[in-house]
């Protein structure tokens, strides 16, 4: 089986593990050599005690010889009874001694025989001292025989007794040897115990610091997802907001309400560039602790974002150029400035160009003195919303432009036919449900062929231009100024009876008089209108009736000599002339 260590905390405890089984197996292996060293040296001090014995044995077979030969008494012999047993006893237990020794080994018969002998020569003397008295034994002693053998034997027991005593020497050395073996292999473990201790102790600390860098990373990971899902959640809400927009205005209150909210802590500001002025206006501005966000109205080339068509990031004010429009009006009319240093906490700006369907739409600007604010993520999520919004606002453009061509008339700007009959409509039934008066006026431009045949046909269409605007100009808010075709015009005047209707067309017709109307350098001259006048209720209760009788007056108007207001017919007939 192969055991692939790709885990490093196994790796180590496997490390750890054959150091441990290595320092065990020497420990081991250094005590049984102590252990096996001990008993040898107790073994060799058994021999050497054993031969000292037998020596002191051997003496006291001699002093017991001696003391019975001398005196004949028994009673010296008491030693050398007790000697002969020890002798016997001794032997046995040298022979079991160095049952693993061969040159001791080779030894002991040796040493057996000349006891045996020495042991017969002192039997033998003490039973001639017995048998034949004092003379004969010591005629014995007196051969030396058996103090030759004992010498002898005194020096086998010697030899024997130095062989034991090398031994001793070498085992002790052995035994010193494993005893320091055995220290250091203690040591080296204690040592290794520790450094393992030491390592496990940092691995934990490792593992604790990690686990806590860890931690703290899924903590901030929570939590820019649960940043995400809000602002996720909160621009969603935005762009639906922006999509039921019906009016741009609506468009920039929702702004001012949502953008603060996803962008917290900035001030900022939503500037749309408009077309005919070329100048770049802020339509809605918020403010964050940062205060008011830069000039409401500046030159599209005052800002970086706009002319690059980028986003333009200034984290330092001394390295990234500013915009103009984001400096305070100081009368610093230079776009390439740089702020004056050292003005306490640093200030991060952000334009973020908004362009929508490939248009330039204008900028968001973002103003904060916390760097905190205006992260890579942050600004990620301004040009988000940016985007969103630009084409939110776009879409409502469009929309305005499409409402604006389906109920004006291109020419003259005014209402069209159409859009005039709906709101007459509507007129007369809210004057039904409030009891009110409308007044309308039909006018038409008196010979107006003549324009076109004299001056030509745009000459015609500038007369028509500007008769519209003298309508435009000359109507109040709830008025409804159309054109109702060609030359005809028509004026719905909400709550005007018809006498204030009469009066109202009465004014306009001596404004049209004071119209000068040029084409190419040349004056077209007088232009004068007819206008014939009805009101609700006095001239019928429906818009065609109303029309009606307006026409017919107006038809009267021409027939008495043009330049006039005639009011429509009721019972009597009211001719202004003038
Ligand atoms: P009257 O005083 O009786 O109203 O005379 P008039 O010439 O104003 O009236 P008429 O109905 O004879 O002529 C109206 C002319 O207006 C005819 C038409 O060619 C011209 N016209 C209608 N619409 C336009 C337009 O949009 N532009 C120009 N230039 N001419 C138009
Ligand atoms: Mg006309
Ligand atoms: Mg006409």
């Amino acid at each position: 089986m192969i055991i692939e260590f790709r885990d490093p905390v196994l790796r180590w405890f496997a490390v750890i593990a054959a150091i441990a089984i290595l320092i065990s197996g020497i420990a081991y292996r250094s005590i049984q050599d102590l252990i096996e060293n001990s008993h040898l040296i107790n073994a060799t001090h058994e021999i050497l005690e054993t031969l000292s014995d037998t020596l002191a044995s051997l003496g006291d077979i001699s002093g017991g010889q001696r003391g019975y030969v001398l005196t004949g008494q028994e009673e010296f012999l008491a030693p050398y009874h007790v000697a002969l047993t020890r002798i016997d006893e001794g032997l046995e237990r040298l022979a079991r001694l160095i049952v693993d020794n061969p040159s001791q080994q080779r030894r002991l018969p040796q040493i057996r025989s000349k006891i045996e002998e020495h042991l017969a020569s002192a039997a033998a003397t003490i039973a001639s001292r017995r048998d034949d008295g004092l003379e004969a034994a010591r005629e014995m002693v007196l051969t030396g025989r058996g103090e030759a053998v004992a010498n002898e034997l005194r020096q086998l027991l010697a030899a024997m007794a130095e062989d034991a005593r090398r031994a001793l020497e070498i085992r002790t050395e052995a035994a010193d040897k494993a005893v320091r073996g055995t220290l250091a292999v203690g040591g080296s473990g204690v040592a290794t115990t520790i450094l393992v201790l030491l390592f496990v102790f940092l691995f934990i600390r490792r593992e604790n610091v990690h686990r806590e860098a860890a931690t703290a990373e899924i903590a901030s990971s929570l939590h820019k997802m649960r940043q995400l899902t809000r602002d996720i959640k909160l621009s969603g809400k935005m762009v639906e907001l922006l999509q039921s927009c019906r009016a741009p205005h609506e468009a920039h209150i929702v702004i001012e309400k949502m953008v603060p909210q996803l962008l917290p802590e900035v001030a900022g500001a939503v500037c749309l560039i408009n077309s005919p002025q070329n100048a770049v206006e802020a339509v809605v501005t918020w403010g964050g602790p940062t205060g008011a966000a830069g000039r409401s109205v500046f030159a599209p080339d005052d800002c970086w974002a706009l002319r690059r068509g980028r986003m333009h990031l200034v984290e330092d004010s001394q390295l990234d150029p500013v915009c103009a429009h984001a400096m305070p009006a100081d009368g610093m009319g230079e776009t390439l400035r740089r702020e004056p240093a050292n003005r306490g906490s640093p200030v991060v700006r952000l334009c973020v160009p908004m362009i929508a369907h490939g248009e330039a739409l204008g900028v968001m600007y973002l103003r904060s003195n916390q760097t905190s604010m205006l992260t890579e993520d942050m600004q990620d999520l301004a040009r988000t919303v940016s985007e969103q919004i630009g084409l939110a606002l776009s879409n409502l453009k469009l929309q305005e432009t499409l409402r604006a061509q389906s109920v004006r008339d291109p020419l003259t700007g005014l209402f069209n036919r159409r859009y005039m009959e709906a709101s007459l409509q509507r007129e007369i039934s809210h004057a039904h449900r409030h009891g009110q008066a409308i007044g309308i006026v039909m006018l038409d431009i008196d010979h107006f062929k003549r324009f076109n045949d004299t001056f030509g046909h745009e000459a015609g269409d500038a007369v028509l231009a500007e008769f519209g605007r003298l309508l435009k100009s000359r109507s109040r808010g709830e008025d409804i100024a159309c054109r109702y075709g060609g030359e005809e015009f028509m004026l719905i005047l909400p709550e005007a009876p018809l006498e204030v209707a009469v009066e109202r067309a009465e004014q306009l017709r001596q404004s049209v008089h004071a119209l000068k109307v040029e084409h190419h350098g040349q004056s077209l001259g007088l232009i004068t209108a007819s206008f014939g006048v009805a009101a609700f209720k006095v001239h019928g209760e429906g818009a065609e009736d109303m029309i009606r009788a307006a026409d017919a007056a107006l038809y009267r108007a021409k027939e008495q000599g043009r330049d006039r207001v005639v009011a429509a017919e009721t019972a009597e007939m009211i001719t202004l002339s003038a």
